[in-house]
């Protein structure tokens, strides 16, 4: 877990990005969780340690971390997984098991890329396999 806020820092001198507190504490909740996570229990968590995290400062950062690779989105559980490989210029491909919700993350190829529309620049793809994981087959 420490790994991924190293390569967070990393990643944003490299990129220029501020890492501000709040960001970094955001990330850091959603890369302790085992399972992914949703804002609102980011917001309750952050609230008793910093009363002025309002819930669309809690959005922003969410957002930030999402766009600079450190977090993924799981769509159809509106939940945040921590990315193993932060900055990764690939897609995410999450596998989602549907018991326990427990998501595992595998580089993906390029997939988007090569169907894409003409002139459309690809920011970032998340794939979702959905299934159940070894320990509860
Ligand atoms: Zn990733
Ligand atoms: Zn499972």
């Amino acid at each position: 877990m420490p790994d991924i806020l190293e390569d967070a820092d990393r990643l944003c001198a490299k990129t220029g990005a501020r890492l501000t507190p709040l960001r970094r504490r955001v990330l850091e909740l959603v890369a302790r969780a085992n399972a992914p996570v949703k804002a609102y229990d980011l917001l309750s968590q952050i609230d008793r340690t910093n009363t002025s995290a309002k819930p669309p400062t809690v959005y922003r950062a969410l957002d930030f971390l999402i766009d600079a690779g450190l977090v993924h989105r799981v769509e159809a559980l509106n939940a945040f997984v921590a990315c193993p490989q932060a900055g990764h210029g690939h897609a995410a491909m999450l596998y989602v098991c549907e018991n326990c919700a427990n998501v595992t993350e595998v580089q993906g190829a390029r997939p988007g890329q090569d169907h894409k529309p003409d002139g459309f620049t690809v920011k970032r793809s998340v794939i979702e396999h959905y299934g159940l994981c070894a320990n509860c087959l």
